[in-house]
């Protein structure tokens, strides 16, 4: 069984109990996908990280509060929130990792953002406040995590396509953040109507892929089924 790390949010996280909602989701996901799961623990020096990281088969960046703007070059902002500095350290070193030595990852929510901090890119603080029209994208609280609230239009040839199997299909929304420059060597691989990135692609990597939405909130449905059973899959054939 492909083993599959899962990054997680720290104890203090201020909204620690949806964030808790979440990965028990993903565990589930990647579980019933026929992946062996094990969450990466906060507070490793570098080297026990690295060691634990060259078990895994593939890494799953899990969503979570924002990241620290200062890693990418943006100055404070009053909705950021949640920013835990020891998961920014372990996260934005385990995508430099995988980038470098292709190995299979999955990006959810901030996992999208991290991935696109880590390489270089920046994100939008807040949807609300700096993005042109103020589209909303944080249904939270209030309504089920399994809401779709929005469409997103799928890139042609991509990874994504292939997976999905539609161009246009709903996703759920849970997120005040987005891309904003991506950093070279991502794709964009899904937009929502108003241009919002809601997933990116590494090109010639055997898969690297994140998404904006929760698949995992989604288990009932076969094409958020087979972002996980994919993802698996890359990393079952990583490990032979
Ligand atoms: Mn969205």
């Amino acid at each position: 069984m492909s083993l599959i790390g899962l990054t997680i949010h720290p104890a203090t996280a201020p909204d620690r109990a949806e964030l808790d909602t979440l990965l028990a989701n993903i565990i589930q996901a990647v579980e019933r996908a026929g992946g062996l799961p094990v969450l990466i623990p906060l507070g490793l020096n570098d080297a026990t990280l690295r060691k634990l990281y060259a078990r895994l088969d593939g890494v799953l960046f899990s969503g979570g509060g924002d990241i620290e703007p200062a890693h990418y070059r943006a100055d404070a902002h009053p909705a950021v929130g949640g920013v835990a500095p020891e998961r920014d350290r372990v996260e934005l070193a385990l995508v430099r990792w995988v980038v470098a030595d292709s190995k299979p990852f999955f990006g959810i929510c901030r996992g999208m953002q991290v991935l696109n901090v880590a390489l270089g890119g920046t994100l939008y603080r807040d949807l609300a406040s700096e993005y042109p029209g103020a589209p909303k994208h944080d249904f939270y609280p209030g309504l089920p995590y399994d809401y779709r609230s929005h469409a997103i239009q799928v890139e042609e040839d991509s990874l994504l396509s292939k997976i999905l199997g539609e161009p246009v299909l709903a996703v759920n929304s849970l997120h005040h953040q987005a891309c904003h420059d991506l950093a070279s060597g991502l794709q964009v691989a899904a937009r929502a109507a108003d241009g919002v990135v809601e997933a990116v692609e590494l090109p010639r990597h055997p898969f690297g892929l994140a998404v904006q939405w929760h698949p995992e909130c989604l288990p009932d449905a076969p094409e958020m089924r087979r972002l996980f059973e994919a993802f698996i899959a890359a990393a079952g054939a990583n490990r032979d």
